[in-house]
This record gives C-alpha cells, structure tokens and sequence, in this order.
C-alpha cells in the first residue's frame, strides 16, 4: 500500500511519470559495467543470477534503465499512469 508522504517516493515523477513499462527478466546488459539494478523506489535489487532473496524479474523502462518491483507497480501505478506493454 502506498502511503501519504511515502517514503518511497522522491523525484521519480520526474522521469517516469506516464512511462512505458513492460514485464522482462533482468539481463545484464551487454557490456554494462555493473551487474545489479535497483527497484526505482524501494531500492530492491535486480541480479540476473539465481539467488531466491533477489528479484530477477520486474517492469523495466524499454532502454531498461529505470526498474520498477511488482509491489511498488501495484502502489504507483495509479499514480504514475504507466502504459504497460508487453
Ligand atoms: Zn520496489
């Protein structure tokens, strides 16, 4: 559930407010010099290897540079008005 004055909430209604999402499966992006990405709001981790406490899928912007968990989809998108495509 989102929150009057969530904590998660900063300036991302600058960058992805009306963005366009899809669900994917976190890759590594060729020859991305790091290996994680981070939720867009709670900061939660992506990873492409196995491991059960990180998440390997989520709604990702089409150059996939802003990544956004399921639970902060459900609490934002209303918000946000995201297009979801898939
Ligand atoms: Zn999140």
């Amino acid at each position: 559930m989102r929150e009057k004055n969530d904590w998660r909430l900063t300036n991302q209604l600058a960058y992805l407010k009306g963005a366009v999402l899809s669900w994917r499966r976190y890759s590594l992006r060729p020859g991305g010099s790091w290996e994680h990405d981070h939720c867009a709001f709670c900061w939660a981790k992506f990873r492409a290897e196995e491991d059960p406490r990180i998440l390997r899928e989520g709604y990702a912007t089409p150059d996939e540079y802003h990544w956004v968990c399921k639970t902060c989809f459900e609490d934002f998108k209303e918000l946000f008005e995201w297009k979801v495509v898939a």
